[in-house]
């Protein structure tokens, strides 16, 4: 299963900027498709708030 952003996200950016496969789109909350997502996880270390996280 893909990462998935909760709705304590920010907006903050951040995890759209570290995505190697541009799998995350803006809005509140940001949004992971699971279909581009490679699991890569650099999302996940990267997010303020903890919201990424593995579904
Ligand atoms: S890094 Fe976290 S708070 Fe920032 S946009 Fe991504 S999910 Fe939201
Ligand atoms: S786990 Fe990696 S590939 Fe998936 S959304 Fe996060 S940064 Fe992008």
């Amino acid at each position: 299963m893909a990462y998935t952003i909760s709705s304590d996200c920010i907006a903050c950016g951040t995890c759209e900027a570290q995505c190697p496969v541009s799998a995350i789109s803006t809005g509140q909350p940001y949004k992971i498709s699971g279909d581009a997502c490679i699991e890569c996880g650099a999302c996940e270390s990267q997010c303020p708030v903890s919201a990424i996280s593995k579904k």
